[in-house]
Order: C-alpha cells, then structure tokens, then sequence
C-alpha cells in the first residue's frame, strides 16, 4: 500500500510514523508513505521586481475569518502523486470535520481495495471547494470535532489502515487481533499496591478456563 499524503507541514509527520509498527512496516516495504507539499508547486519570482509569487493561502470569497487554501497548488500536488501511480486502484480522499465518519469498517475496505490512496490535508479554514469537485474526492472526518489540520487525520487513517494489511503486525499481534479482544486488559503483577490499596486482576482471568475467559470478553 503506498499512501500520498497532500500537507504543507511534511515534518510534522516525521516522527510519529518513524516508530513502533509503522515504523518497521515501511522499512520492510509493505507500506510506502510519500509527501507533496503544495509549496513546492507555486511558482517563483523570476526575479525581485516581478511579483508573480503567490501564497498557498488567500482570503475567502463572500467575507469570513481566517484564510482558504488555493485549489492551484493541491491540484498540482495531486497530479504530482498521480503520475507516480501505476496502478488503477487509486482513492483520493479529502479531510473535512464535516466528512463521512472513518471508522474500522472502512480502514479494513481500504485495505483490501486500494493499492494506492492520495490524502489531502487542509489547513487554516480548509481548501477551496472547487478541489473536491475536480478530483471527486471523498471527504473523510475522524470525528466530531474541529482540528487545526488534516495532518493528525491523516496519521490516523495511515496507522488504522495499515495494521489491517498482512505483514504489518507481528505475528504476535496479529494472533492477538484473532481473538476476542475486549476493552479492558490486565497484566502483571496479579495484585496492585497503590496508595495502600490492593487491585487485583478479575479472578476469571486467571482461572485457565478459555471458554468462561472469553465469555467475560464479550460481556465487557
Ligand atoms: N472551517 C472549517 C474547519 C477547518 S479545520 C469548518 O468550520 O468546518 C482545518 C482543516 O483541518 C480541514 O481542512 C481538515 O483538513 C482538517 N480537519 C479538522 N478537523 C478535522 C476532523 N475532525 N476530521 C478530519 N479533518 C479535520
């Protein structure tokens, strides 16, 4: 799975998807993350006196606080990401708070269907809507709440679609993900001491009985 992510801030990426599982899966090349910043395509000034530099941002058509991304250079962006793709199955999606909810169902559809999904992550108040119209892209939201930045969404969708890719958990973890997992897990040491307090891992847990072991799983 190759991801084309659409930002103007690439670095806040950097770190997150450097560790842990992510990290390992795109050093064994079973995800691919590429960036696009829209930066890059705006044209420069020839020279100091012609004024032919635009911003990646302008104010709003109809009045309204803050700034609009421009369509130019995130269209340029994506074309940039569609030339590299080969393959046909291609997704272009498109952050919006106002989006179709993402959720496990979809990351798992993803997963299956695409080989390659473009990302566009909106900053300041979001992207020109002549954007979504030209490209048809889906608008996605990650939850009913505002951010400052379709970068943390798109993190998200990376992280949740990939782990349901062959190979990018651990064997471990994928054995784990097999079974019933429920919301509440507990490890050692079997009784707690805090603050004077015992806590203590529910008795079922321990008692090497698969079937009532499971049942409580579900019932959590
Ligand atoms: N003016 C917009 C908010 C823009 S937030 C409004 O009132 O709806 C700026 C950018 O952050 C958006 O373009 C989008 O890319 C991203 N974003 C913010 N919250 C998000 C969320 N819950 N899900 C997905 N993207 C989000």
């Amino acid at each position: 799975m190759r991801f084309h992510i659409i930002t103007i801030f690439p670095d806040i990426f950097d770190s997150y998807l450097n560790e842990s599982i992510i990290g390992r899966a795109r050093r064994n090349k079973i995800i691919d993350i590429k960036f696009y910043n829209p930066r890059d395509f705006i044209k420069v000034p020839k020279n100091k006196n012609q004024n032919n530099y635009k911003p990646v941002d302008d104010r709003p058509y109809g009045g309204g606080p803050g700034m609009v991304m421009r369509a130019e250079p995130i269209l340029k962006a994506v074309e940039a990401a569609v030339k590299k793709i080969k393959s046909k199955k291609v997704k272009i999606i498109l952050f919006s708070p106002s989006g179709k909810k993402f959720n496990t169902m979809y990351a798992k559809k993803s997963a299956k269907k695409y080989s390659d999904i473009i990302m566009i992550s909106g900053r300041y108040e979001g992207i020109d809507a002549r954007v979504q119209k030209i490209l048809k892209a889906e608008e996605i939201s990650i939850g009913d709440y505002v951010l400052t930045g379709g970068e943390l969404p798109a993190m998200a969708l990376i992280d949740s679609i990939s782990r349901q890719i062959s190979g990018v958990l651990g064997k471990y973890e994928s054995l784990e993900e097999e079974r019933v997992s429920s919301s509440e897990m507990y490890t050692r040491p079997e009784i707690l001491k805090y603050k004077k307090k015992n806590y203590k891992v529910p008795p079922v847990l321990l008692s090497g009985d698969h079937k009532k072991i499971e049942d409580w799983k579900k019932k959590i």
